[in-house]
């Protein structure tokens, strides 16, 4: 099919309303004409008009088994001819929804009993936030109802997962945070830690941090902590070491819920199939998203675990239904792909695959981008990493945010053929390549990753030559 690419240019400018898109800059043209996604293969996207571009972040950290997998195209098929769509309400099910959730139960970490089906990452983690509501409401403790998030989170965007969500500029214009949710401190040593502090003491001051705010709130009205594994959006920060065995203590000592956020994690990005796995974390509430099905179609789980499902289904001679549920929790088409996915995730071993690539990756990473003048840290676990850039290394200040850094960096890449994204925290390079990356293509990517980094860093001593 050829596109004809002025007109749908035409169209899109006159009637989507992109997110994360300057409105004006768009609709006056400043920011050039919409870029027509026309096809993918492995890890590389094509425009429509013939742009060929290694897509360096899987998509949004989600396509992990690359694009174009005919396996899935056809489990979708398959499953719309034979039954496009019914719903789960009442004890309705389908055979691909009942299959893929008992295996996504016995892949999980932890105890894990029921997942629940959402659309994506952001209404599972609403959903995660009333079943904590619920639960103790079902316990008899009324007041325990608050979460904490920490700063840098990214949990999604609605109105309570966009709260969630620790970034100012997610809250702006939006009247958000909404009320009982609180943010404490990001587990990032680089900026957050004093001089001379080690990965260790900087973890126990995180933790200690965690355990004083609950105190202060009272531990009788905070019911749940939310997190990702390793941070996402705010800057792909591995946690510290220590951090999670640190947390997970002060969690218990208050009965406090743990939902680990595995939507970017989940399925094999750090290296293991969850994040949980890899850090030894043991959740009460899970919620995945995007790896699930990689983005062949949007569906979403909560994962509960039995602690929490136990205390539901005995509160059901009480309370009566479980009064929560989508039209599409559990669409078959979403399940069908999953199972499609998931067995492509198995056979190939992509968590095996993101471990041994992404160890390449993360050492490509360090050895090119570490020791530039520019270059404040490197960071990164398994097939997800960054390079943060700084204006000066040794006091570690931070670029004047009119010069775009960042922006810039990930400019210069597209620009020589590979997308990675500047990250909206700071001056900062983000990777989340396909988990089918080979380490050839690493090098493609670390490659243009350098000639770009290396322009913008040419540019700025010009700039502040004059
Ligand atoms: N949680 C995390 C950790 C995420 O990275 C995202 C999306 N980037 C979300 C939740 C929200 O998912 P969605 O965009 O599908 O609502």
């Amino acid at each position: 099919m050829t596109i004809n690419v002025a007109k749908i240019s035409k169209l899109d400018r006159a009637s989507v309303l992109h997110p994360f898109t300057q409105l004006a800059d768009f609709a006056s043209g400043k920011l050039g004409d919409p870029i027509i996604v026309e096809t993918g293969k492995g890890i590389r996207i094509q425009d429509a008009t013939g742009k060929e571009l290694i897509d360096g972040f899987a998509g949004l950290y989600c396509v992990n088994i690359g694009y174009g997998r005919t396996e899935v195209a056809e489990a979708i098929s398959r499953q719309a001819y034979r039954l496009a769509y019914y719903h789960t309400y009442a004890a309705h099910t389908t055979d691909e929804l009942a299959i893929l959730s008992d295996r996504l139960v016995r892949m999980a970490p932890g105890k894990m009993s029921k997942i629940f089906y959402g659309m994506s990452g952001s209404d599972a983690n609403e959903t995660n936030v009333k079943l904590v509501w619920y639960y103790n409401n079902l316990r008899g403790k009324p007041k325990k109802k608050k979460i904490i998030s920490r700063m840098r989170g990214y949990h999604g965007c609605s109105v309570v997962s966009g709260s969630l969500t620790g970034m100012s500029f997610y809250h702006d214009h939006m009247d958000l945070p909404v009320s009982g949710i609180i943010h404490t401190g990001a587990p990032h040593h680089y900026w957050g830690a004093e001089a001379g502090e080690s990965e260790l003491a900087f973890s126990a001051r995180r933790a200690t941090e965690l355990d004083e705010l609950i105190q202060r709130e009272g531990a009788d009205t905070v019911g749940a902590f939310i997190a990702e594994p390793v941070l996402g959006t705010g800057g792909i920060t591995p946690p510290p070491e220590g951090y999670w065995s640190a947390i997970q203590e002060v969690l218990k000592k208050h009965d406090v819920l743990l939902i680990a956020d595995e939507v970017i994690t989940g399925f094999g990005r750090t290296g293991s199939m969850f994040g949980c796995h890899h850090y030894g974390i043991e959740p009460d509430l899970i919620t995945i998203a995007k790896g699930l099905t990689s983005a062949y179609f949007p569906l979403s789980g909560s994962i509960v675990s039995e602690k929490v499902y136990q205390v539901m289904e005995e509160g059901a001679a009480k309370v009566g239904a479980f009064s929560h549920g989508y039209t599409y929790s559990g669409h078959p088409i979403g399940a069908a792909a999953a199972n499609a996915v998931l067995d492509i995730v198995e056979k190939e071993n992509l968590p095996g695959n993101a471990r041994v690539v992404g160890d390449y990756f993360q050492k490509r990473l360090s050895a090119t981008f570490a020791q530039l003048p520019i270059v404040g840290e490197v960071r990164g676990v398994g097939l997800m990493g960054a390079i943060e850039f700084v204006a000066d290394r040794d006091r570690k200040t931070r670029f004047d945010a009119g010069l775009k850094v960042g922006a810039r960096v990930s400019k210069a890449a597209r620009d020589r053929g590979l997308i990675a994204r500047a990250m909206p925290h700071g001056d900062i390079l983000g990777f989340a390549p396909p988990l089918v990356t080979t380490k050839e293509e690493v090098d493609e990517i670390v490659s243009i990753a350098e000639a770009a980094v290396r322009e913008v860093m040419d540019e700025l001593s010009r700039e502040t030559a004059i």
